[in-house]
């Protein structure tokens, strides 16, 4: 190989290697450049927070509702900002019910490689819209898609928010998403007290979700877990 072939391709294979791991680290639920993460918190007593992004919608927001009710499970709904714009009496119905709200953005955008201008105004917009709606309890931020790089994390450390990610994901696995029994099992055998159960209740393809709710609570109960919101679950950490 020659010496100008050879540089070449050790340059390409460490740009490959860069762009690999800057994916990586975009993706990890358990590390960001700056700022305050949480996937887990450890902690001795056994609870575990449930948490439901996107919505509110109106198609199922009153359902979800009934399901925690008659549960006696309180949540943390991360909503966007335009559906909370949409739907605001949705949005009222799941406060009034007891239930967190977290910041899941405005436009549900990827949110790396973007404008400070635009990380500002997704969650400024946001945190504004759930103010419109007399919610005044502390905001915590979910990264659509769970993607952040450097721009994001440095706009949440810098306005003092924390980060909130997971560390159950069922829907994640195609195998399990769509599979009652396996999403139920899924949840059950991985969750462990301090977890952040990540599930997707607000659209019509959520089906096996819905359904999978109260199978979910009834099999953690069981295992001796209860459910605290995320506010409650940061406040284990002090
Ligand atoms: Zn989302």
């Amino acid at each position: 190989m020659s010496r100008r072939l050879l540089i070449s391709s050790v340059s390409l294979a460490l740009v490959l290697a860069i762009v690999f791991g800057l994916y990586k680290l975009s993706s990890s639920r358990t590390y960001q450049a700056f700022g305050d993460l949480v996937a887990r918190v450890e902690t001795g007593r056994p609870v575990i927070a449930l948490t439901f992004d996107d919505g509110p919608t109106a198609r199922f927001t009153n359902e979800v509702l009934g399901i925690l009710d008659d549960l006696d499970v309180k949540a943390t709904f991360f909503v966007t900002g335009r559906e909370v714009t949409e739907n605001p009496a949705e949005t009222r119905a799941i406060v009034a019910a007891g239930h967190e709200l977290g910041n899941h953005s405005y436009s549900h955008p990827r949110m790396v490689m973007k404008s400070y201008a635009t990380y500002r105004s997704e969650i400024e917009k946001t945190d504004a819209a759930i103010r419109t709606i007399g919610y005044e309890k502390p905001l915590h931020f979910r990264p659509p898609y769970g993607k952040k790089l450097f721009g994001l994390p440095w706009y949440l450390s810098s306005t003092g928010r924390t980060t909130v990610t997971w560390d159950v994901e069922p829907e994640t696995y195609p195998e399990v998403a769509d599979d009652l029994d396996a999403f139920v099992a899924h949840v059950v055998d991985r969750a462990r007290s301090g977890s952040i159960v990540l599930m997707h209740v607000m659209y019509e393809s959520r089906a096996t979700s819905r359904e999978a709710l109260p199978l979910v609570v009834a099999g953690l109960r069981e295992r001796g877990f209860t459910f605290v919101t995320v506010s409650e679950l940061l406040e284990e950490r002090k």
